[in-house]
């Protein structure tokens, strides 16, 4: 395959380059790829980590696949985007250190728009140009943690039952189907209303740990397995909890965060997610669960200090069990 100037035969793997945008002191700015291009043919997936710079755990899990993956063994084509979002990256932060602009809010973008915009508008026309599957890894960045679940926009169109049957396979039995208003923005949504199956895993923060690969891994394996790009065979569920709202959960009163609840816990409505404290130690505010039965799919770190209007968790709720749906 062609990979900007480069040119990739099967059975090879190479590094590449995807041009972002360029730098005002004229360096342009490119993000790391590398291509595992399998011997024999299958579909193109591409795999991204750090669209939110401080997300480096899909980095780590990336070069273990990557380290892992025989050419001879695979059909189709790895690209693996090593860190995607490399202004954000560098400057160790969720958001763009030149525009403050949430990069995986901004798709499909804009050739003359803010900086992300223009990032975005060229991201999304090489992923259309080269993806026939797209996975976006994600974690809590820094200061806090997500549980071990995997993301798809439903609308009911063919790539969104392509992209049901992938995060089916990720090993995780919590799958987000997102019809949210606040992710018509996110890259996902927009490639599977372009057609390109597109999915998110989620897993961990702070500290990038051994499990938390491991899980990465499973995703990885087990959306490549689904694109039937290996010998291994899907690994699905035999039932899954299906989440579909959302809240953010702002808080009204600043104050120092104790959560009362963790990453993955399902609360019912009214259950603490969290105190918040002032510096004298007293309870000033509890967040409590939104939803008759809620997920608890990020959740900040003790001592982590809150202002008023910012959130300390996302709350998804559960709608029911389902079996495999996925048309794979
Ligand atoms: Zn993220």
């Amino acid at each position: 395959m062609r990979f900007g100037d480069i040119t990739v035969a099967p059975g090879q793997i190479a590094r590449a380059a995807l041009p972002l945008i360029n730098s005002p002191d004229g360096i342009p700015i490119d993000a790391p790829v590398i291509i595992v291009s399998g011997k024999r043919p299958g579909p193109r997936l591409w795999v991204q980590a750090c669209i939110h710079g401080n997300e480096v755990g899909g980095t780590l899990a990336l070069q273990r696949l990557v380290a892992s993956l025989s050419p001879d063994a695979l059909r189709g084509t790895l690209i693996a985007v090593m860190v995607l979002n490399v202004p954000a990256f560098r400057a160790r932060s969720r958001e763009s250190p030149i525009d403050h602009a949430n990069l995986n809010r901004v798709f499909p973008g804009a050739p003359a728009g803010r900086f992300s915009d223009q990032m975005a508008h060229r991201i999304f026309a090489a992923a259309r140009e080269h993806a026939d599957a797209f996975l976006d890894l994600h974690s809590a960045g820094d200061a806090g943690r997500v549980p071990f679940y995997a993301i798809y926009h439903a609308d009911g169109s063919a790539a969104s039952r392509r992209a049901r049957d992938m995060v089916e396979c990720t090993g995780t039995p919590y799958l987000w189907a997102s019809d949210a208003r606040w992710l018509e923005g996110a890259s996902f949504t927009l490639l599977t209303q372009q057609g390109i199956p597109a999915t998110i895993v989620e897993v961990g923060g702070g500290e990038v740990t051994d499990e938390d690969l491991a899980m990465f891994e499973r995703a990885l394996r087990g959306t490549m397995a689904a694109l039937d790009m290996t010998d291994e065979r899907p690994a699905k569920q035999r039932s899954y909890t299906i989440l579909r709202g959302s809240q953010m959960m702002q808080v009204r009163r600043g104050g120092i965060l104790i959560p009362r609840a963790r990453a993955g816990d399902i609360l019912h409505e009214g259950q603490p997610l969290g105190d918040l404290v002032d510096p004298y130690g007293d309870v000033v505010e509890t967040v409590t669960c939104p939803f008759p039965k809620g997920f608890v799919a990020s959740m900040r770190r003790r001592g982590y200090v809150v202002h008023p209007g910012e959130r300390v968790s996302i709350m998804l709720e559960v709608a029911g069990e389902e079996g495999a749906r996925g048309d794979g």
